[in-house]
This record gives C-alpha cells, structure tokens and sequence, in this order.
C-alpha cells in the first residue's frame, strides 16, 4: 500500500484528494486458513500483523462480527502506564509501553499516541503506602514511576486543588512520566491496515457462531454467520464474549463480563496537561485533543452483556469528577457508552494454550487492556506461532487459576481499569 507521508498529503490535497485507496481489502474468506483470529479489536487485528511480520504467518483471517474497533478498542478511556506491580504484570506492560513509543512509525500510521503524563492522586496513608510500594518495586526494575508533593503534583497538573479544605485533600501522587493516551480507533485501523498490506485477510460483520473439532479434539475451523471457515489454529481475542466464544470449544474460562461506562464533556480549549486518576475517589480524567474531557467509570458490579450500564456509576463518577475539580461543575456533559470488560478475580489478563489443541486464548485485560494492546498481540501472534508462551507472558497462563499462584494487580487497577 502507498506510504503516508507529508508528500502524499500534499499531493492529494492538489488532487481534491481523490487519489486516497481503501485502508484495507475486504476479501471473500478463503475455504481454510492456517490461522483464524476471532475478534477485529487492537489486540487481534494486532496479533495478526505480528504473525504476518515476525513470524511469517500470512494466510491468516481475523473475523469480527461488527466493525474493527467496535468493540472495547473504540470504547475505552485510552489510558497507557506500565506502573503495574508484579513482574509478570511490568513484563508485558512495559514491553507494551516500549511498543507504543514507536507504533506510529512502525505502522506508518498515526496512533496519536501522546506520553503527557499519568498522575494517580493520593489521598491517604493507605494511597501514599500502597503508591510508594508501586514506585519502589517499578524502579527496581527500570521503569519509571515517581512520588510527588502535593505542591508538585499541582505544577504539573494546575488544575488540582490541593488546599486542606478539598472535598478530598491530596497528600502527593504518584507519577509516571512516559504514560499518557493515544487514539484508539485509529490503533485498530492502523493494525488493519499493515496486517491486510501483508496479506491477512480482514473479514468484518461475521459472527463466529461455533468451534468445529476433529476426531483427537483438535480445532477443524468455525461456524460462521457466512458458513464454515477452516483453520488449523484458532486465536481468541473477543474480549466481553471470550466466555462465550471459548464455550464454543466447551472451554471454561475465569472471567467475569461487567459493564464499564465512559462519557465524553463538551469540548473546551486545552486547560488540562495530562492523565489524573484517583483511586479512592474512583474516578479518572483527560482532555483529548479535540477538547474533551473524558472521563471513565468504574465496572457494574455484576455480570452483564448490555452496553449501556447503570445510571447510578457514571453519577457517582461525575460527583467525584467535580469534588475533585469544582472548576468543572458547569461543563455540559455530551456522550456516555459502556463496553462489556472480561475480568479476572486477580485482575491480570490471560494469554494461554488451552486443553483443545489448537485453540488458544488472550483474555482477561477487563478495564485495563487498550494500553497492552501492542505488548499483548506481539506476544499473543508468538503463542500462536510457536505453540508456547514467550518469557515476558510466561506467567499470564490459565494454569494460574489451578496452581493457585495468582498476580494481584487489584490495587494497581482500582480505579477498574
Ligand atoms: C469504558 C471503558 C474504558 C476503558 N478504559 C481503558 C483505559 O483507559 N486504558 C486501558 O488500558 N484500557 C481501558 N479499557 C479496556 C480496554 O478497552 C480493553 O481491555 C481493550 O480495548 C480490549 O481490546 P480487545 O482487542 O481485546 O477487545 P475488543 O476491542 O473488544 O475486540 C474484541 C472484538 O471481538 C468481537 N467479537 C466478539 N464475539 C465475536 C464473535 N462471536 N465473532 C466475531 N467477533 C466477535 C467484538 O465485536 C469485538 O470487536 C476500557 C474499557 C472500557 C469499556
């Protein structure tokens, strides 16, 4: 496909710009393919490119039953840290964050991925404990993550109130620098692009409707809603419905799908620097750059397939947003939407074999995984490829939840993402 560029803007700017092709082929879905990704969210479509471009897998189909991007990918608060607090949680995280300082070029598309700053506020002995935790245990092993003053953390973010008298006083933050946001359509559209260039097959508004096996069990192809499609293997990626999806193949996976709302404020001139969360108070908040603030909710707290989720959550969000920031109390409010997350109990995703040869899962990343969505799908296309989980994944298997050796990351994902 033709390279974007400056000249090519120009060129088909002099042109009326009539000159621009589709972004992706939409092909007749072959008979089989060697590899079959169920869901056209940034981690499949992700997956699928790397497969094509690292391991050499190009007769490859992603099938998704809506548009690429309706899911989650096109739903979330687009927040992207790797301050997490285990090893296994800072390996992908961070292989993911490293990813995402070069996507733009790596697609030669724009993802907007934009490293203004994520500052997670504290508000009492048991924030600032459990934040220093964090930051000492992300240092040791070389990532970024520093404590602020509440004087400090009001430079970097002057918006913050930081007086005794706040709804909810600030007593510091935690800060990492290299986190921030990035455009997350355009991170589904840019996979797609680069994936279809190299020759993977984009096939949108087809359901997967069934998993068909073989005589010893293993994976044959899928049902679909334009009839049976063949595979040798077969990648899940279908976020809320990975229960669904995998109980077509009679696999149980640990995973709870709740709702999680997000909502979008009118459009204001740029006022606010960077990402703040706030835990405790359970609510977080940016300004994207087409001026609006966008503000995300915590989960439904119980389990659903319905978009929409409770009025009562994103309530209690916009309290906390306006205690925490009375300067926004007049801000008009325009959209809000909910997204079904898959979660795990320890809130660490999943990327694994599964008893059913040929069948392999990346789930579980629940409210919090549009900032892996590189890390995941590069190390989800070596899974597939290779059969095993790369040493940076090695600890994200479902044998987990059998072991018992499960990685906690409640704390570092309070804020339900
Ligand atoms: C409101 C909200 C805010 C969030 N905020 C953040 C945030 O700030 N930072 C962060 O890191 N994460 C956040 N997340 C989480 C993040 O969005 C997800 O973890 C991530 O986008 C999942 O990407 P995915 O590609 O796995 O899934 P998706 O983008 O959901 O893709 C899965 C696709 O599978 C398709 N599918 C399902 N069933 C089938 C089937 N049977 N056949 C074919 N296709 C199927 C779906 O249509 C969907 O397009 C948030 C989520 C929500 C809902």
């Amino acid at each position: 496909m033709r390279k974007y560029s400056v000249f090519a803007v120009a060129r088909e700017a002099l042109r009326a710009h009539k000159g621009w092709e589709a972004q992706w082929v939409s092909p007749e879905p072959r008979q089989s393919y060697d590899v079959i990704i169920i869901g056209g969210g940034g981690h499949g479509l992700g997956a699928a490119y790397y497969l094509a471009k690292e391991h050499g897998i190009t007769n490859v189909a992603v099938i998704e039953k809506g548009w690429l991007g309706g899911g989650n990918t096109g739903r979330n608060t687009t927040i992207i840290r790797s301050n997490y607090l285990y090893e296994e949680s800072m390996d992908i995280f961070e292989h993911s964050l490293k990813l995402w300082e070069g996507l733009s070029q790596e697609l030669n598309y724009n993802v907007m991925y934009s490293p203004r700053g994520v500052l997670m506020l504290s508000h009492n002995v048991h924030d600032m404990q459990s934040f220093k935790r964090h930051i000492n245990a992300n240092n040791l092993y070389g990532i970024d993550n520093e404590w602020l003053t509440p004087e400090q953390a009001r430079d970097f973010c002057p918006p913050l109130d930081i007086s005794k008298t706040a709804r909810f006083p600030i007593n510091g933050a935690a800060l990492q620098r290299r986190g921030g946001t990035a455009r997350h359509d355009a991170v589904a559209w840019g996979y797609a692009r680069a994936a279809s260039d190299r020759g993977v097959h984009i096939i949108q508004n087809t359901e997967v409707t069934g998993i068909r096996r073989g005589p010893n069990g293993e994976v044959t192809g899928v049902e679909t809603t334009r009839g049976f499609i063949g595979a040798k293997k077969i990648g899940v990626s279908a976020s809320g419905h990975n229960t669904v999806v995998m109980a077509m193949a009679d696999v149980r996976v640990p995973l709870m799908s709740q709702p999680l709302q997000a909502l979008v404020s009118e459009p204001m001139k740029p006022i606010f620097p960077c990402v703040v969360m706030s835990n405790t108070v359970h609510a977080y908040i940016s300004q994207s750059d087409k001026g609006e603030f966008v503000i995300g909710a915590g989960t439904d707290q119980y389990n659903s397939y319905s978009q929409t989720g409770g009025l009562q959550i994103i309530t209690h969000t916009l309290d906390a947003i306006c205690e925490l920031f009375p300067m926004f109390r007049r801000v008009k409010m325009m959209r809000q939407w909910g997204g079904i997350t898959d979660n795990t109990s320890d809130r660490s995703p999943i990327q694994s074999v599964t008893p059913v040869p040929g069948l392999f899962v990346n789930c579980g990343w629940g409210t919090g995984g549009f900032k892996a969505t590189p890390g995941s799908a590069n190390l989800f296309a070596h899974l597939i490829a290779r059969g095993e989980p790369h040493r940076l994944a090695a600890g994200l298997t479902l044998d987990r939840f059998r072991t018992g050796r499960l990685i906690d990351e409640a704390a570092a994902a309070a804020v339900a993402h």
